[in-house]
C-alpha cells in the first residue's frame, strides 16, 4: 500500500459518473472552510488524475425528465440534458463511454471500456444509478436520446386514457404533468399499496399526496397490481385481482431497479444483495475491495433513493479516498441524512415532507418554490458548471 500512496503523476484516480461527479468536486473543494465541508487537504491533482467516465456527454438532470417526455413545451431537453462543461474545474477528464468490465487488486485495478481502451486505476468509485422503465429509460446513444424524448410525446399527446402503473413519486409526478398539460385526458393511477408512495413517509403525508392527486381529476386505483405493459384492444388492462382500468397507454412508473450487472460480473455476484444493490461498508468501501468505493442509488443502504444523498455519500467517499492517498486509513463513515421529499403535482403543485422535528409537510406553494416551477435544473447547473445543450 505504502508503495502504491508514493505516487507519480501517471496513478489515476478512477471515478465513474454522477455521484461521482459529487465526489469529484468534492475532492476539488473539500478544502474550503465552508459549513459543509471540513478543511482538509485536497485531491493532489500534481499526482493523481481525476476521470469521470459517462456513456453521454451530458449529465442526465432525471428530476426535469418527466415533463420532458411530457411535453415539448419550453424545449425541456436543452436544460435537463447538462454537458459536463467546467464541472471538474479543467482538473479532471470526462471520458465518454461506459465500463464494461473492471478488475480489483490489492492496489487498486483496472476498467475496461466499451471504446476496447484499458484504464488503470488507484481507485475506483461505482455510481452507476438504476434502470429506469418506459419514457425514463433513456437510451445510452445520444443519438437516440431525442428520439426517444419525441417518441413518447407524440405516444402520450395520441393517447385518450393513460394508466400509470406504480404510484410512488414518478407515478405521482407523471400523473402531475399530464394533466396539467393535457387536462382532459383520462389519467388512472394503479398502486398495489394501500397508500401512496411508501411507508417510509407518515400517513399523514401519503394521505395529502391523495387529496392532492386526486385534485387534478387523476383516478387512483389503490390495493391493486398490474403486469400487463400493453393494453388489450378493447382500451382495457385487467389488475391482478381482475378489475379492468381503462386505457390505451400504460406508462411504467415502477421505480429504477439497480444497474448493477457490471459489478456483479466483473467482481462476482456475492458484490451485491439479491435485490441487486452494491453492498457497502460504513465507510462506504465495498467490503473485500478497500480501494473501491460505491455511491447513489445503487448501494445497498436503508433510506430512500434520491439525488439529495449522494452529498453525503460524496463528501464521505472523498474523506476516504483523501486519507487512503495520504497513507492513512478510510475512516469516515456515511452517516446517513434525514428523510425529505418534494413530489410535484404540475408546474404549480406539490406536497412535500421534511423529517425533522415531528415530520413537517408543506403544499402547493412551498412545492412549487423549491421544485415544480423549475425543476431544480438552474439549481443542478450552477451547482456543479454544468453547461446548456445546444
Ligand atoms: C423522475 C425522477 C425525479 C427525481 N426527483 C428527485 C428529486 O426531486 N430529488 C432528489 O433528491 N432525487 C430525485 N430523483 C432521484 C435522483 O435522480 C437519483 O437519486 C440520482 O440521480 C441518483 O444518482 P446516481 O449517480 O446514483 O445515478 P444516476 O443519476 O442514474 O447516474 C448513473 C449514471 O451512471 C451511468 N452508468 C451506468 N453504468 C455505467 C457503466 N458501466 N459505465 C459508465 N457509466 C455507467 C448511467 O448511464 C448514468 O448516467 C428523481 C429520480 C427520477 C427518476
Amino acid at each position: 500500500m505504502t508503495r502504491t500512496l508514493s505516487c507519480h503523476p501517471s496513478q489515476k484516480l478512477m471515478l465513474t459518473s454522477f455521484a461521482p461527479l459529487l465526489t469529484c468536486t468534492s475532492l476539488q473543494i473539500i478544502q474550503r472552510n465552508s459549513p459543509i465541508f471540513i478543511p482538509e487537504p485536497s485531491l493532489d491533482t500534481t499526482r493523481f488524475k481525476l476521470i469521470l467516465i459517462t456513456p453521454r456527454p451530458y449529465y442526465v438532470h432525471l428530476p426535469g425528465l418527466i415533463r420532458t417526455v411530457v411535453t415539448a413545451e419550453g424545449a425541456l431537453e436543452k436544460q435537463v440534458l447538462m454537458p459536463y462543461a467546467n464541472s471538474l474545474k479543467g482538473k479532471g477528464e470526462v471520458k465518454v463511454a461506459s465500463v464494461v468490465s473492471f478488475r480489483s487488486t490489492k492496489e487498486g485495478g483496472e476498467v475496461e471500456l466499451s471504446t476496447g481502451e484499458r484504464l488503470p486505476y488507484s481507485v475506483l468509485v461505482l455510481a452507476p444509478g438504476a434502470i429506469w422503465e418506459g419514457p425514463l429509460n433513456l437510451p445510452e446513444e445520444p443519438a437516440a436520446v431525442l428520439e426517444h424524448i419525441n417518441g413518447w410525446r407524440a405516444k402520450i399527446e395520441n393517447a385518450n386514457s393513460i394508466l400509470l402503473v406504480g404510484g410512488g413519486a414518478v407515478g405521482i409526478e407523471f400523473a402531475g404533468e399530464i394533466k396539467d398539460f393535457f387536462p382532459s385526458k383520462s389519467v388512472t393511477l394503479a398502486h398495489g399499496q394501500a397508500k401512496l408512495i411508501n411507508d417510509t413517509y407518515p400517513d399523514k403525508y401519503r394521505n395529502k399526496l391523495l387529496a392532492r392527486v386526486n385534485k387534478t381529476g387523476t383516478e387512483v386505483v389503490l390495493n391493486e397490481y398490474v403486469d400487463a405493459t400493453e393494453p388489450s384492444e378493447d382500451g382495457t388492462v385487467t389488475t391482478r385481482s381482475g378489475k379492468k382500468l381503462k386505457a390505451d397507454l400504460i406508462i411504467p412508473s415502477r421505480g429504477g431497479r439497480p444497474n448493477t450487472s457490471v459489478i456483479s460480473s466483473s467482481l462476482g455476484a456475492d458484490a451485491v444483495t439479491a435485490s441487486g444493490h452494491i453492498k457497502v461498508l460504513p465507510t462506504l468501501q465495498l467490503p473485500d475491495h478497500p480501494r473501491i468505493f460505491a455511491a447513489g442509488d445503487a448501494i445497498e443502504w436503508k433510506e430512500q433513493k434520491q439525488a439529495g444523498k449522494s452529498t453525503g455519500h460524496a463528501t464521505a467517499i472523498a474523506k476516504n479516498i483523501l486519507a487512503l492517498l495520504n497513507g492513512g486509513e478510510a475512516s469516515t463513515p456515511y452517516k446517513g441524512a434525514t428523510e425529505m421529499i418534494v413530489t410535484t403535482v404540475g408546474r404549480t403543485g406539490g406536497v412535500a415532507y421534511m423529517g425533522f422535528l415531528w415530520g413537517i409537510t408543506f403544499g402547493d406553494g412551498f412545492s412549487a418554490m423549491v421544485k415544480s416551477k423549475t425543476l431544480l435544473v438552474d439549481l443542478m447547473r450552477n451547482s456543479f458548471e454544468l453547461g446548456k445543450l445546444e
